[in-house]
């Protein structure tokens, strides 16, 4: 039937690139926030040791209590690590400094590129239908064991990508290691679109790179371009995404444009036998 297991398991979407400082957490939170504004139900996953996005959510260190460190090492169920946020229909796994001994930690465990997949799947058996639609995890800025397993628990990418001088050379590292974990570790992992960050209309350089990023990969760059914006900035010291923080800047408008954009892809793409309908 239309509500069959499989038409409602959550879409997984990762948020990476090994480089820092381009936007990933940033956008992991203001997209899940306008994911979840418009009814989707979303869980943000925190696989950066730093924590901003937990931070970024109102998730002070102090009141984390099992994280996805604990969830990695599988001491405790993803169901454990899950919080309310201040954003109906957002929930969060949050990020504690453990987790950068997760990479060392879990060198010689079993399954160690899937610990995150096995986290998840488990999660969904126990979920009766649908209550979550999106997952969204924050990749930390490497290509690390903790990104490999984000990849291998994803259905898609979104790369967030700053438009500067060796932006090109950095897509194209984080799109060879897309390839390998198809290759080897997930087959059916794909790119589901590259957003341009911190944008700046009135730089050469900026529109350059666009121009030959657009080039390069056709309309699996988004449309939708993320201003360089300062609300957007300020926005994690006050605990909020900058979408509750100021709704109306033009940061925000562009990460409710974004959404909309991933939604799009997301109803476009071609779905397995298996999930259609009877009807059909
Ligand atoms: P990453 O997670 O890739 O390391 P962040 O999302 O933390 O990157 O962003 C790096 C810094 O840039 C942060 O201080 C963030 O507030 C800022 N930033 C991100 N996007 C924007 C934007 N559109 N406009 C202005 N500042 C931004
Ligand atoms: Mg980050």
């Amino acid at each position: 039937t239309e509500n069959s297991p499989a038409s409602s398991s959550p879409r997984i979407l990762a948020i990476a690139n090994q480089k820092g400082g381009v936007g990933k957490t940033t956008t992991a939170i203001n997209l899940s926030t306008a994911l979840a504004a418009v009814g989707e139900k979303v869980l943000l996953i925190d696989l950066d040791p730093q924590g901003n996005a937990s931070t970024g959510l109102g998730v002070s260190a102090a009141s984390r209590g099992v994280t996805t460190y604990d969830v990695l090492s599988g001491d405790y169920r993803l169901e454990a690590a899950i919080a309310e946020t201040d954003i109906p229909g957002l929930r969060l796994a949050p990020a504690g400094v453990d987790l950068a001994g997760a990479e060392i930690e879990l060198i010689e465990a079993e399954r160690r590129h899937f610990r995150l997949a096995d986290a998840i799947e488990e999660y969904g058996e126990t979920q009766t239908g649908g209550e979550i639609s999106y997952i969204l995890i924050d990749c930390p800025p490497s290509l690390s064991l903790l990104t490999i397993n984000a990849l291998a628990a994803s259905d898609a990418v979104i790369i967030p990508l700053q438009c500067e001088f060796f932006a090109l050379e950095g897509l194209s590292q984080i799109m060879r290691t897309i390839e390998t974990v198809r290759t080897r570790i997930n087959p059916s992992i794909e790119l589901q679109g590259v957003v341009l960050t911190m944008h700046d209309r009135r730089n050469n350089l900026t529109n350059q790179v666009e121009e030959d990023v657009r080039e390069h990969l056709k309309d699996k760059v988004y449309r939708t371009v993320i201003p360089r914006n300062v609300r957007i900035s300020e926005a994690p010291s006050h605990g909020k995404p900058a979408l509750l923080y100021d709704l109306k800047c033009p940061g925000s408008q562009a990460y409710i444009q974004l959404a909309s954009e991933v939604i799009q892809r997301e109803r476009a793409r071609p779905r397995p036998k298996r999930e259609l309908p009877i009807e059909y």
